[in-house]
Formats: structure tokens, sequence, C-alpha cells
């Protein structure tokens, strides 16, 4: 039964084979297989790769029993593949399950489960806390991590320009272990699983996929005692201040980055950059068009007949008074030059917009005009 995911096969050992069964077979095979022994033999690096990545999961007491959860709920395939292992007690490296996998020559693609391998995906996932995310350390300096934030800006800071608080969070390097996840005066030996390269190769041929070691998660190396404010992960989450400029006339969607703003880089590495993107709240008096402002002022229905004035304040905050003509209709705009936005040397206009409101209720001497007025005017009411 071909099954590229039956860890037990890849071993060669019953699925009810005791943890110490496994983990002697397991030392038996990567002596075998240890690319440092088979340096003429590419294959065996292969073999390597597939016997430790089945050892990190089923020599663990408890991804092992997450594993064989799965098996059972058919995650890798069916009850098929459950039944591999077991049925084949005495399977020989050379018949490894996954050689018959699709990385192998001659191998029938339509055996392979590729449901099974978005099962195994999760499996992994789940059990290594997503490790295609976890940072790989041992590779020298690493650049930190861009953070990228919608911002809300009133309305009249975008207009004119300012300032706008940001508060991120970004993972940072532990600062009690510099990012090694070692305890102070613990020491540090190779990790075993990856011979120290804090990489492992999951899958085979086209389907392999390079994953920080889970174990060392990506440092290859492993303290004697693990930190104890970050637990051993070498980051920490920190909440920061930032204060955002916002240039005169910014727009929704507008985005700024600022450099090293982002995430610390690790060992040495260049801080990221953190991308703000301007969200810009509307306003209760101003809208805008372009460089223009508009401001809404609502006028009498007599105010907007007889004529009138009324004041409007510009943006800046200084009282303009407005001569409304007699016989003005809704909506007709006057406009007050240059009190819009200024950008890049270009100023817009302040325009303000009338409306006519009409009475919801008159007393006895306004009804009386009105009704003279309707008569002289030979309106019907
Ligand atoms: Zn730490
Ligand atoms: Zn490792």
């Amino acid at each position: 039964m071909a099954n590229g995911t039956d860890y037990y096969a890849v071993l060669g050992v019953p699925s009810s084979a005791s943890a110490d069964e496994i983990k002697k077979q397991y030392r038996r095979l990567a002596k075998q297989y240890h690319p440092d022994a088979n340096q003429n033999d590419p294959k065996a690096a292969d073999r390597f790769k597939e016997i430790s990545e089945a050892y990190n999961v089923i020599g663990d007491a408890d991804k092992r029993k997450q594993y064989d959860d799965m098996r059972r709920l058919g995650a890798f395939g069916g009850v098929g593949g459950f039944g591999g292992g077991s049925a084949r007690p005495s399977s020989r490296p050379s018949g490894f399950g996954t050689s018959s996998g699709p990385g192998a020559s001659g191998g029938n693609f339509n055996d392979f489960d590729v449901g099974g391998l978005g099962g195994l995906g999760d499996l992994f996932s789940s059990m290594f806390g997503g490790g295609a995310g976890a940072r790989s350390r041992n590779k020298g300096p690493e650049r930190g991590q861009t953070v990228e934030q919608t911002v809300e800006v009133p309305f009249r800071v975008a207009a004119s320009g300012g300032k706008v608080p940001v508060e991120i969070e970004v993972n940072e390097e532990c600062a009690v272990c510099h990012g090694n996840g070692a305890a102070p005066g613990a020491q540090l030996k190779p990790c075993t699983e990856c011979s120290g390269r804090g990489v492992i190769s999951f899958g085979q041929g086209s389907f392999a996929v390079n994953r920080p070691c889970p174990v060392c998660m990506g440092r290859g190396s492993i303290p004697s005692e693990r930190c104890p404010t970050c637990r051993g992960t070498g980051e920490a989450r920190v909440r920061r201040k930032v204060l955002i400029s916002v240039p005169a006339g910014a727009e929704s969607g507008h985005k700024v980055r600022l450099r090293g703003q982002g995430g610390k880089g690790a060992a040495g590495g260049q801080a990221g950059d953190l991308v703000i993107t301007f969200d810009v709240q509307s306003d209760r008096f101003y809208k805008r068009d372009g460089l223009d402002l508009i401001a809404t002022v609502p006028i009498n229905v007599a105010q907007a007949t007889l004529g009138s004035r009324v004041s409007v304040r510009t943006l800046e905050g200084t009282k303009v008074a407005i001569r409304i003509p007699p016989g003005t209709s809704a909506g007709k705009r006057f406009k007050v030059p240059g009190q819009g936005i200024a950008k890049d040397g270009a100023k817009g206009d302040l325009l303000v917009e009338v409306t006519i409101t009409v009475p919801g209720s008159l007393n006895e001497a306004q009804e009386k005009a009105m009704r003279d007025f309707a008569e002289a005017s030979g309106l019907k009411y």
C-alpha cells in the first residue's frame, strides 16, 4: 500500500511498536543513512530526511498520539494506510512506502493521496505552531518584520497635515535571551534533529518543502535550559507607540513607508519597515473635492429670498463673512479663494454651498405674512 505519510512504514516498525523499539530502529537507520557516511549516495540524504521526519513525529509521545488519531480519522488516505505498517512489521528500509510515492521514478501518481497531503500540512502546522512562519536564526542577521497597519486620520489633520499617534504590535527579539531561546547561563548544543542546519525537508520530489526544524525552531542548536521569559521562542510581542506624520492633503488609501520602524531585526539584522495606510475620517462640516473644501450652510427660505449674510469658519479657524444675494437657490456655491487645501505649492478654495430650510411650524404673525405673500403672488395654498 503506497502511502507517502506512513511514518511507521518509513521506520519499518509496526504501529504497535513501543517507544523504545522506535528509538532503536531510528538510531539504526539514522546511522545507516547519515549523509556523512554516504557521501557517494545522494539518495541516502533523502532517506535520512524521511527517517528524521518520521522519527520527529512518532518518536515523540504527544505528536505520535496526534498522528495516530489523525490516521484513525482517515486524514492520510483511509484505513489502508493505517493497516500498512502493522501488516508488514518486517518492512525493510528498502521497502519504504515513501519510495513508491510520486517522487520516486515509476511511482504511480494515482496512488498518492493529495488530500492526505493537505491533512499532513494541517498536522504539521498544528504540531509545530505554524512552522512556516517560524524564524530561521542560524543564517546570520535577519531583517525585522514589516508591519502594515491602517490608521484613522481625522479629516482636518489630513487636510492641513499633522501627526497621528499609532500603536503597533511587533515581534521582537526577546531582550533576555537575545533571540536564541536559551536561559541565561544555559549551554547550547547542536540540534541532532537537523544536524545543526536549522532546516528539515518534508515530503518528496515536487512536494518537498523546507521548513524550520521544529525541534530547535530553526536555530540549529538546543539550549540546556529554555529562556523563561519567552519560553524558548526567542521572540517577544511588543507594543510600540509611533507618531505618524500626515502630509497636508493626504487622502484615504495613501500609504507611507517608515523605514526601520517595524519589527527589530535579529542577530544584528536591519529593522523592518512600518507601512501605514491612511483612512481619512469624514467631517461634520467639510467635504473634499480634490484640493477644494466644501462647507454646507443652511439658510432660511426668507434669507434666501431676501438676501442675507452668513459667517463660515475656514480650515484655519478664521471667520469669513459671506453675502448671500437676494433670490439665492439651494445648491448655489460661494467661493472663498485660497482657503482650501494647500498641497505641493497648489492651493484649493473653500466653497460654501447653501441649503434652504423651510420652517416646520409658524406662529400667527409668520403664518399671516406667508398667506399675504402667497395671495400677492397669486399662489394656491
Ligand atoms: Zn527569551
Ligand atoms: Zn534542529
